[in-house]
């Protein structure tokens, strides 16, 4: 899944819109975030494997550092931690820590069973990702109501807050419209997945600070 993470960082901006619309990205894809540096450093393994699922070109060998359950459990009550100390509020904890085990949960739908529940444990996946129209159309649903909750909960300061806003939800859209073809190489996967989520979440952090909450 891609853009469905995004969706519910979105929404959830209206449970705590104290944090930034950043944080809330940061949480949703966090295995996301992760998992290149660990591609990178050889500790988790992923193949470029065309066809493997109708939707992706990726065979994902071995990511539980990333994309374990009980792993996802550890870094979001870690990253849960963090942030209610920076941003105090009493749902600030649990709307974070629920925010990076939801990435957990739609990658089970989408990808095929490559999803560790644990180091060596079982692998679930429903592989939505092999029924492409079904799984997009969910997507695009999902997307479309957190841009919509986000908008409703906030309002835009000046002219930064609102295009610099409507532009990334854009750009968000069409990354997920082109078509998934093979990246060149394991090395080209893996810096530009890590590039693109650092711009998105600096963007996200730039365009939230230009709306106000009230
Ligand atoms: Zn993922």
């Amino acid at each position: 899944m891609f853009i469905g993470h995004f969706a519910l960082g979105f929404a959830a901006k209206r449970a705590v819109p104290q944090v930034s619309l950043a944080v809330l990205f940061g949480a949703a894809q966090l295995a996301d975030l992760i998992w290149p540096v660990l591609v990178a450093a050889g500790i988790e393994q992923v193949r470029i494997d065309p066809g493997n699922t109708a939707s992706t070109p990726l065979d994902f060998v071995s990511y539980p550092y990333s994309h374990s359950l009980v792993m996802l459990a550890v870094w979001g009550a870690l990253l849960g931690w963090i942030c209610a100390r920076a941003t105090p509020g009493r749902r600030v904890f649990g709307i974070v820590f629920a925010l990076v085990l939801s990435h957990w949960v739609l990658d089970v739908v989408t990808h095929r069973p490559d999803m560790p529940l644990f180091f060596g444990g079982p692998k679930l996946g429903l592989g939505l990702w092999n029924y492409p129209a079904i799984e997009k159309a969910i997507e695009a649903g999902m997307y479309a109501a957190g841009v919509w909750v986000y908008l409703g909960a906030t309002s835009a300061r000046d002219a930064a807050g609102r295009w610099g806003l409507l532009a990334l939800a854009a750009f968000l859209f069409v990354g997920f419209l082109a078509s998934s073809a093979p990246p060149p190489s394991v090395t080209a996967l893996w810096a530009t997945a890590f590039g693109l989520g650092l711009l998105i979440l600096v963007w996200a952090h730039w365009a939230d600070q230009h709306r106000s909450h009230a």
